[in-house]
C-alpha cells in the first residue's frame, strides 16, 4: 500500500493484499498450497534466493506474507513471522532468543501452558526461569539477575484481568541489556501496541482474535528490528514450525473484520462487566473497566478502545450449581478457548490453573466459584439477559 496515514481500521482492509510476482489483482489473495516452485535454471534459483521470491514452503509462503504484512503494520514492527501456532511463537521465540546459561524473568501469570513450557522443556536446556509480579515494578528490578536475558510477560493477566505497565518493564529491562517479549494474545493491536511502548518482540495466538471464528490454529512473532526477525526466522526454517498456507489464508480473511469484531467485543464486556457487578449472587467481577480494578487507571492510560473483551467473575464455591448456572445458560457455551465471535466460558481452576497447587492459585483469587467469560459480538442486552437469568440458580 502507497505510505498515507490512515487510521487502523482502515489499514487492517488494505494491508497484505498483493502477492509479489502476481500478475492479475484479485480482490483476495490466491491460495499457495504448493510445497514447492518450479525454477527454468540455476540464475532464476539464484535470483528467487536473493530477492526473496518462493522456492519451498517451509522457507517461505505468499499466504504466510500476506498475513504477516497485516500484523507488521499494525504493532508497527519491522517484521513477522507466521507459526503453526501461538505455542509454536513462544516455543521459537525463547529458544532463539535465550541460550544455555541465560535467565527469563517471567510474570507470574502467564499462559498456563507457556508456564508448563518454561519450567518443563525449556529448562532442559540450562536456561533458568524465575517467576515475578509483574504489577510490582520494585520486585521486578529486584528479580534481575546479570545473566537475564529476557522478559516474559502478557499485558491483560488470565484470569483476573491485572494489567502490566509495559513502557516501564521495558524501561527496567533495556537498562538490564534485556529483551522484552510480550504475548498480546489477549490485549490485540486495538488495545495495545507493545513495540511503541518499548517491547523488543509481540507474539499472539491468532487462533484468538485474529482468527476470530475457533476454525483456525496459528501464531505470529513481530519484532521491532530486523536484526531480531532475521534469528527467529532462521530458526523458524530449521523447526519446521511455520503455519500451513490455508491456516494463514484463513486468518487473513478474519483480520479484515478485526477491527470491528474486537470493538464491539470490548463494548459489551464493559457493558457485561457493570451488569454482572450489579448481581446479588456475584461476589467480584474483575475487568479493567471497572473503577474497583487495581490497575484501573493503569488501564486507563496504557489502552487504546477499551479494557480488553476477558474478564472472570466470582460466585460461591459450590460445583453443584456451577454446574446448574451452565445448564441454565441459554446462549452462552463452556468451553476452552477466547477470543471467538461467540461469548465463552471457562473455569480457571480445572483448566488453566489444573497444574496449579491449592494454596497457590487460592493466594492468587483463583478459586472454585471463579468463571472467566471472553465476551462476543452478541447483542449486548441479549448477553445481559441470559447471565442474569441464570446467575439465580445461585
Ligand atoms: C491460546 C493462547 C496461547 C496458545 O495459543 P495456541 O494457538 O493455542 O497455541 C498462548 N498465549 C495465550 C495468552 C493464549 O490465550
Amino acid at each position: 500500500m502507497e505510505k498515507v496515514t490512515v487510521s487502523p481500521d482502515t489499514e487492517i482492509l488494505y494491508q497484505g493484499g498483493q502477492v509479489r510476482g502476481e500478475t492479475m489483482h484479485p480482490e483476495t489473495p490466491p491460495l499457495y498450497m504448493s510445497t514447492a516452485y518450479i525454477m527454468k535454471d540455476l540464475d532464476e534459483l539464484h535470483e528467487t534466493n536473493s530477492s526473496g521470491g518462493y522456492s519451498y514452503n517451509r522457507t517461505s509462503n505468499p499466504n504466510r506474507d500476506c498475513l504477516a504484512d497485516v500484523i507488521t503494520s499494525l504493532e508497527n514492527g519491522q517484521g513477522t513471522i507466521i507459526c503453526s501456532s501461538g505455542m509454536a511463537a513462544i516455543s521459537l521465540a525463547l529458544l532463539t532468543y535465550a541460550k544455555q546459561g541465560d535467565h527469563i524473568l517471567a510474570s507470574l501469570s502467564l499462559y498456563g501452558e507457556s508456564i508448563d513450557l518454561l519450567d518443563n522443556v525449556i529448562s532442559r536446556y540450562g536456561i533458568q526461569t524465575t517467576y515475578v509480579d509483574f504489577t510490582d515494578l520494585e520486585a521486578v528490578r529486584k528479580a534481575v539477575r546479570p545473566n537475564t536475558v529476557l522478559f516474559y510477560t502478557e499485558v491483560i493477566a488470565n484470569p483476573l484481568t491485572t494489567v502490566v505497565n509495559i513502557k516501564e518493564l521495558s524501561d527496567i529491562a533495556h537498562q538490564a541489556s534485556a529483551l522484552v517479549l510480550v504475548d498480546s494474545t489477549f490485549t490485540t493491536p486495538f488495545l495495545i501496541k507493545p513495540i511503541v511502548q518499548g517491547a523488543d518482540v509481540v507474539i499472539h495466538s491468532l487462533t484468538k482474535y485474529f482468527g476470530g471464528h475457533s476454525d483456525v490454529t496459528a501464531g505470529s512473532i513481530t519484532t521491532a528490528t530486523k536484526e531480531l526477525l532475521e534469528k527467529v526466522y532462521n530458526i523458524q526454517v530449521l523447526f519446521g514450525c511455520c503455519s500451513d498456507p490455508f491456516a494463514a489464508w484463513l486468518c487473513l480473511r478474519s483480520v479484515r473484520t478485526m477491527s470491528m469484531r474486537v470493538k464491539q467485543q470490548m463494548s459489551n464486556a464493559e457493558k457485561l462487566a457493570a451488569a454482572l457487578q450489579a448481581h446479588p449472587r456475584v461476589l467480584r467481577v474483575n475487568h479493567p473497566s471497572l473503577p474497583g480494578h487495581p490497575q484501573h487507571e493503569l488501564a486507563k492510560n496504557i489502552l487504546t478502545n477499551g479494557y480488553g473483551a476477558i474478564m472472570s467473575f466470582s460466585v460461591a464455591d459450590d460445583r453443584q450449581k456451577l454446574n446448574e448456572f451452565m445448564h441454565a445458560l441459554r446462549l452462552v457455551k463452556y468451553l476452552p478457548t477466547l477470543g471467538g465471535y461467540r461469548t465463552t466460558l471457562s473455569h480457571p481452576v480445572s483448566s488453566s490453573h489444573m497444574g496449579v497447587p491449592e494454596e497457590v492459585r487460592l493466594k492468587m483469587g483463583i478459586h472454585e466459584g471463579l468463571m472467566r467469560i471472553s465476551v462476543g459480538i452478541e447483542d449486548i442486552d441479549d448477553l445481559i439477559a441470559d447471565f442474569t437469568q441464570a446467575l439465580n440458580v445461585f
